[in-house]
Order: structure tokens, then sequence, then C-alpha cells
């Protein structure tokens, strides 16, 4: 049987669950406040001709086979292997940690078998169950290497000691002993050939989808729909009845230079004494166009107030207790489901995101056909860390 459906939200989250919908034979109608489509993943071309990741770099990377076969149906995806380079006290390294780094910064000329038992050698053996940010950098790879790459940047991204972040942030950094200074160890990497924007579009471009732009949807109209699929902020849905959840959000410098800025996409800048993070230049994300000009972003990061972009849950355990209390009073709500980053309070990569939100549509699906309550999860906000 048909029934309509309100998906707050147009970018990843709510585009795929949209379309899954719409394919099933149900009339979803998409709200966005913003005026475009693909929420953070927003990508347009810049009056240079650079296509610019207007919130911020954003390289597809999975490990989920559907998913970059999900993508790829929408629009092509070009072949792109990331790279990262750091800036610390005037020099440049490759990142994230291996074999080059490591015998750039201590001037040595080791094998990988010398600098995995050196790296062993300065890791600090007492810390055998590392809990923070600070812990994990110490028993991953020493204080010296520690000071320079996550130090300084962890708390200029941050904006809180190290000592307060939780160990799963750095966790999810690679450390090698091979010279492979490839940013991700997925499988499957790219970035599409015309934006995600055009991808996102695509996606929503189906006869049974409506879309409107510039248009916040509030409670009150939920009466107007047999359900709603919510990927907004969780804390917003709720009037901020418990207090809003932290968010760091993110300011970008917009510049404009002749010929190549910088050789590379992104560049971190790890000292504490500079006061951005990285510095990302678009045109490197599409090796395979060429332009005269160049369009760079220094990026400067923090605490997101009312009337910010919310970009990185912050997630300590304040906010923790606070986004417990919404998912109580969430899960006792009827004929809503919350999805995505915002909807469920945590970073999720763009892969991740689309593999949630096919899988909820699974489980709607699935609870449609039993005639069962649609849950309001599909994961564990709580999970994780
Ligand atoms: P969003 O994209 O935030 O979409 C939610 C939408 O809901 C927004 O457009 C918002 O305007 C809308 N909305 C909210 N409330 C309402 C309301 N009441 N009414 C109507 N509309 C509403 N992932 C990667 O895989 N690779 C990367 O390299 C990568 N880089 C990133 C870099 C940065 C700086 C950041 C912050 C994230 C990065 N990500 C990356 C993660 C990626 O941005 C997310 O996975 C993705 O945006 C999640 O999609 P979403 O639909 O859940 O949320
Ligand atoms: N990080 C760091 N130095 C770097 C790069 C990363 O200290 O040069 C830390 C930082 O705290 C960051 C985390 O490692 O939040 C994870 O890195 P990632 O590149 O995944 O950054 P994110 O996606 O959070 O921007």
């Amino acid at each position: 049987m048909s029934r309509s459906f309100a998906i707050v939200g147009a970018g990843f989250s709510g585009a795929v669950v949209a379309r899954e919908l719409a394919e099933d034979g149900h009339r979803v109608t998409v709200f966005d406040t913003r005026s475009h489509v693909a929420g953070n993943c927003f990508t347009e071309r810049d009056s240079t001709g650079v296509m610019v990741h207007v919130y911020g770099p954003h390289i597809f990377h999975t490990a989920h086979e559907h998913v970059w076969d999900y993508i790829r149906r929408f629009g092509e995806m070009m072949p792109y292997r990331h790279t990262v380079r750091a800036t610390v006290k005037g020099k440049v390294y490759r990142m994230p940690l291996n074999l080059t780094l490591i015998n750039d910064f201590f001037g040595t000329n080791f094998t990988p078998e010398e600098a995995e038992a050196f790296v062993k050698s300065k890791a600090d053996q007492t810390i055998t169950t590392p809990v923070s940010f600070e812990d994990q950098g110490l028993r991953f790879v020493g204080r010296e290497l520690y000071d320079a790459f996550f130090a300084g940047y962890t708390s200029k991204q941050w904006g809180v000691d190290p000592k307060e972040l939780p160990a799963s942030v750095l966790a999810r950094l690679p450390l090698r002993f091979t010279a492979d200074d490839s940013y991700f160890n997925h499988p499957y990497q790219g970035i599409p050939r015309d934006g995600y924007t055009t991808i996102v579009e695509n996606i929503l471009d189906h006869p049974s989808i409506e879309v409107y732009l510039s248009t916040r949807f509030s409670r009150s109209q939920m009466s107007d729909y047999d359900h709603v699929v919510w990927t907004g902020p969780i804390d917003a849905y709720f009037d901020f009845e418990h207090g809003r959840l932290g968010y760091r959000t993110l300011d970008f410098d917009k510049q404009v230079h002749d010929g190549d800025y910088q050789g590379c996409p992104v560049m971190n800048y790890c000292d504490a004494d500079v006061p951005y993070t990285r510095i990302t230049e678009h045109k490197h994300f599409a090796p395979w166009e060429s332009h005269d000009k160049t369009v760079t972003y220094h990026e400067y990061s923090r605490l997101c107030g009312e009337n910010d972009v919310p970009y990185y849950p912050i997630r300590l355990v304040e906010e923790k207790e606070q986004l417990l209390r919404y998912v109580e009073r969430a899960r006792a709500e009827r004929n809503v489901t919350f999805l995505g980053r915002l909807g469920t309070y945590r970073y999720l990569d763009m892969d991740v995101t689309i593999h949630e939100a096919l899988a909820a549509a699974n489980g709607m699906r699935e609870a449609m056909g039993a005639g069962t309550p649609i849950p309001s999860f599909f994961v564990d906000p709580l999970g994780g860390s």
C-alpha cells in the first residue's frame, strides 16, 4: 500500500531513503532549509571553473561494494587516490604516519623493520588501555611524533585538551611502515566527475519525489504525512528542550590565486601557533581537469553557535548524557525515524551514511510489510564513541 513520507533534509541520508521509498511506490516529499541539495557534500563550479567542495573537502572512500555500486548508478566516479601533506615547523611531511615521514622526521634511513622497532621503542608501553586521545597518541607513536603531528592540530580542531578527547578520534588514522602514503585504506576511492550535487540531484530525480528547497520543515507539518524521516539535528526536533548538543563548526577563508598554490589537495598545519588547521586546494581533487586559476580554503575550527552550520559532533561525556535524554524521547515518538549524522549525532563518512540510509529503507520496508510500527532508529546513536 502506498504511503506518504516527508523527508527532512536533502543530504545523502535524505536523498537515498527518499529514492528507495519512491522506488517502492510511496509518495515522497523532501524538504531542505538550504537553497541546494546534497547537504554538506554540496559542490559547485566557481567562476574560475574549479569544482569547489563548498563545506570542506569530500573524498569518497569505502569498503562496501554495494555502496560503491550504488553511488556509481547516479554519476561517474573518477579514479582518485587521496594524499595529505603536513607542515610542521616549516617542513613538509607526507601523512599519514608512514616510513617516509618517520625517516624524514628523525633524519634516518630506516628499513620498514627498523622503523617499526624504533617507533615501538618510542611508544609509551606503560599505557595498556588508552582512554584519551593523548594516551592513544603516546601509546601509538611516542612523544616526539605525537607532539609534532597530533597535539597542536587536535587542540585547534577540537578546541579542547587532547586529554579530554576519546582515543577513538585518533584510532581512525593509519600507521604504516611502508612508503604507502594513501590517506585511506579502503579499496574503493573516487571523486564524482560532475560533483556530489549532480549525484544527489540524480538520486532525487524520480517521478514520485517532490523537493522543496529553502523550506524548513517543522513538527506542526507532521500530521500531513503517514511517516517522517528526520535527518536534521535531533535536538532541534525537540526544540532543544535538553539544551543544544555541542558541535564544532568551520570557517573557510576562500582565496583565488593564479597557477598552483600548494601543489597538493590538502596541507595540514600541525603547529599550535598557526591559527588554521589546514589549507585545501580544490582543483587537485579533479586531476583530470586543468585550470589557470586556483581556489583555496584556509580552514578554521571553532565551537558551533546557534546560527552556524554544525559540522563535527563533539560527543564528550556531557554531550553523551544530553544525547541519552534526546534518544529516550525519540524512542517514545511515533511516525518518525531519525537518520544521518545530525539525526543520530555521530560523525559519519558518506559511505556509512549511504549504507545506513539503505539499511533504514530496508528496515522500513520490513516493518510496513509486517504491519508493525516503523522504529525511531535503525542504529544505536549511543553506540561507539
Ligand atoms: P547533511 O549532509 O548534513 O544533510 C542534512 C540536511 O538536513 C542539511 O542539508 C540541512 O540543511 C537539512 N535540515 C536540517 N534541519 C532541517 C529542517 N528542519 N527542515 C529542512 N531541512 C533541514 N565524508 C566522507 O566520506 N569523506 C570525506 O572526505 C568527508 N569529508 C568531510 C569533511 C568535513 C569538513 C565534514 C564536516 C564532513 C565530511 N564528511 C566526509 C562527512 C559527510 O559530510 C557526511 O557523511 C554527510 O554530509 C552526511 O549526510 P547527511 O545527509 O546525514 O547530513
Ligand atoms: N589529526 C591530527 N593531525 C593531523 C591529522 C589528523 O592530529 O595532521 C587528528 C585530529 O584530531 C583529527 C583526527 O586525527 O580529528 C582524525 O583525522 P582525520 O583526517 O580523520 O580528520 P577529520 O576527518 O576528523 O577532519
